[in-house]
C-alpha cells in the first residue's frame, strides 16, 4: 500500500472494495463535516475571537475574556442558550455528574429512558454500589425504562412512565456505551422530547451526548433537550484538548451547573484557565474534522470486516448517532490481534503490544489499544475488548482517516492470519 507499512495482498484488495462500498456514506459524512465546520467558523467570528484571548488567567480567574468567549462559541455550535466549557471537568462523567446534581434535589426522580446508563455514571446515581455522596445517598430516586430486546426505544412505556411519574428529570443516553444497542439519532431524541414535553412539560430533559457531537447536522437543543454534557477528550475537544468537559443548554440550568461546579453565587465568574484556552479553541475548531475522520474510519472498518465475514454493528450503510463501531470477532486471539493492529498504527506507543488484563469495574479480562497524545483520549484511535461473549471489540476515533484506515487494515491483516 505504501513503502512504510505492509499488509497482505488479500487485505489490500478487500480494502479497495470496502472503500468503494463506503462512497455514499463518506459523501454524507463530508457534507455534515463541511456544514459543521462552517458553523464553527461562524461561531468564532460571532464571538470575535482574537489572539489576545488565548493568554489565560490565574488565581480566581476573574474577567477572563477567553473563557467567556469559549462558552459563547459552544453555545452557538450547540444551539444552546449558554454553555460551560472548562478544563476543570476531570472527565465526561464529572461533567454529567455536575449536571445531574445541578438539577436533582432530595425526593426528586430521575427517569432514564434508554435503559441502564453507561458504566461510570452508575456510581454517581447509586446503581449497584452506594458510594457516599451518590444521588441515592442524597435521597434522589432512580428509575429506568428498559430498551426493547433489539436495543431500540420502548416509546409506549416511555410515554406511560413519564406521564405517571412526572419525573424531575428525563435522562437520555445517545451513545451505545459498551452495549450492542444502536446509538440514538436526532429524530429519536426528538421523539422522546416531544413525548416528554407533551405529557410532563416540567420535566427537565437531560442528554448524555458523549461521542455524539458533530456527527449530525442538527443538535439536540433544537428538539427540546434542556441540558447536555460531554467530554473534551472525545469529539468536541478535537483531539487537541488535553482534558475537560462541557455542559450546555437552558441558561438557568447551565447557571445551576456552574453553581455546582464552583460555588453558589460565583458560578461561571470564577475559574482560572491557566494555559488551556488556546488549545480548547483549537480543539473546537478541529472538532468537525476529527469527528468526520473517526466516522470514516468506523464506516470503513464496518465495510472491510463485513467483507471478511464478521458481524459488525452498525453496518457501513447505516446512519449513525455516534462514532463507535463494534466488530464481533468471535474469540480471544482475534480480539488481541485486532488490538495489536490498531496499536501498530498509533503515533504514540506504537511499539507496545496489548495484552489482556484485569480491569477495575470488569468481571473479565480486557484487552485495549491506545496510542494517544492525551491519556485515555477516545477521539484518537483506540479500542477496548472485554474477553467474554460475544467476543466483540468496541473501537472509535482517529486523528485522520489515513492513519485510522491503516489501523483497521493492520488489524484485519493480523486477524486474518489466525485463520
Ligand atoms: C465516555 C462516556 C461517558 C463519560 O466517560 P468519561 O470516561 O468519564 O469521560 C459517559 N457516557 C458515555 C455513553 C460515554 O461514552
Amino acid at each position: 500500500m505504501n513503502q512504510y507499512f505492509h499488509v497482505e495482498k488479500e487485505i489490500l484488495l478487500a480494502s479497495e472494495k470496502a472503500l468503494e462500498l463506503c462512497r455514499e456514506s463518506f459523501e454524507y459524512i463530508d457534507d455534515v463535516r463541511s456544514y459543521n465546520q462552517l458553523k464553527m467558523l461562524k461561531a468564532f467570528q460571532n464571538a470575535r475571537i482574537s489572539e489576545s484571548m488565548f493568554g489565560g488567567s490565574s488565581g480566581y480567574g476573574y474577567g477572563d475574556r477567553g473563557r467567556d468567549a469559549l462558552d459563547e462559541v459552544y453555545s452557538f455550535v450547540f444551539d444552546a442558550e449558554d454553555a460551560l466549557v472548562r478544563h476543570n471537568f476531570v472527565s465526561g462523567t464529572h461533567a454529567l455528574t455536575v449536571a445531574l446534581f445541578a438539577v436533582l434535589r432530595p425526593g426528586d426522580t430521575m427517569l432514564s429512558v434508554t435503559g441502564i446508563p453507561y458504566d461510570t455514571i452508575r456510581g454517581t446515581i447509586g446503581i449497584g454500589s452506594n458510594y457516599s455522596g451518590s444521588l441515592k445517598d442524597f435521597g434522589v430516586n432512580y428509575e429506568e425504562v428498559a430498551l426493547l430486546p433489539d436495543g431500540t426505544l420502548d416509546y409506549s412505556k416511555i410515554e406511560a412512565d413519564i406521564s405517571s411519574k412526572k419525573p424531575k428529570m428525563v435522562y437520555i443516553q445517545r451513545s451505545r456505551g459498551y452495549e450492542l444497542r444502536p446509538s440514538l439519532r436526532y429524530d429519536e431524541i426528538k421523539k422522546i422530547c416531544e413525548i416528554s414535553k407533551r405529557v410532563s412539560p416540567d420535566s427537565v430533559i437531560m442528554l448524555d451526548n458523549c461521542y455524539g457531537e458533530f456527527v449530525e447536522y442538527k443538535t439536540p437543543h433544537t428538539c427540546g433537550v434542556d441540558l447536555m454534557a460531554g467530554s473534551m477528550i472525545k469529539n468536541p475537544g478535537g483531539g487537541i484538548a488535553r482534558t475537560g468537559g462541557y455542559i450546555s443548554g437552558r441558561a438557568d440550568l447551565v447557571e445551576q451547573a456552574a453553581f455546582r461546579l464552583t460555588t453558589p453565587g460565583t458560578g461561571k465568574e470564577l475559574g482560572a484557565t491557566l494555559d488551556m484556552t488556546r488549545e480548547l479553541f483549537m480543539g473546537a475548531y478541529n472538532a468537525p474534522q476529527i469527528t468526520a475522520a473517526a466516522l470514516k474510519t468506523a464506516v470503513f472498518s464496518a465495510a472491510l470486516f463485513e467483507l471478511l465475514g464478521y458481524g459488525v454493528t452498525p453496518n457501513y450503510k447505516e446512519k449513525r448517532g455516534d462514532i463507535i463501531q463494534v466488530i464481533e470477532l468471535g474469540g480471544e486471539r482475534e480480539l488481541v490481534e485486532f488490538c495489536r493492529g490498531i496499536q501498530g498504527a498509533a503515533p504514540v506507543d506504537s511499539f507496545v503490544s496489548p495484552e489482556p488484563s484485569d480491569m477495575p469495574g470488569y468481571d473479565c479480562k480486557v484487552v485495549m489499544a491506545s496510542g494517544s497524545f492525551s491519556l485515555g483520549s477516545s477521539i484518537e484511535l483506540s479500542a477496548d475488548a472485554p474477553i467474554r461473549e460475544p467476543y466483540a471489540v468496541w473501537f472509535q476515533g482517529a486523528h485522520n482517516f489515513d492513519s485510522g484506515k491503516l489501523g483497521i487494515m493492520l488489524a484485519a491483516d493480523r486477524v486474518s492470519k489466525l485463520k
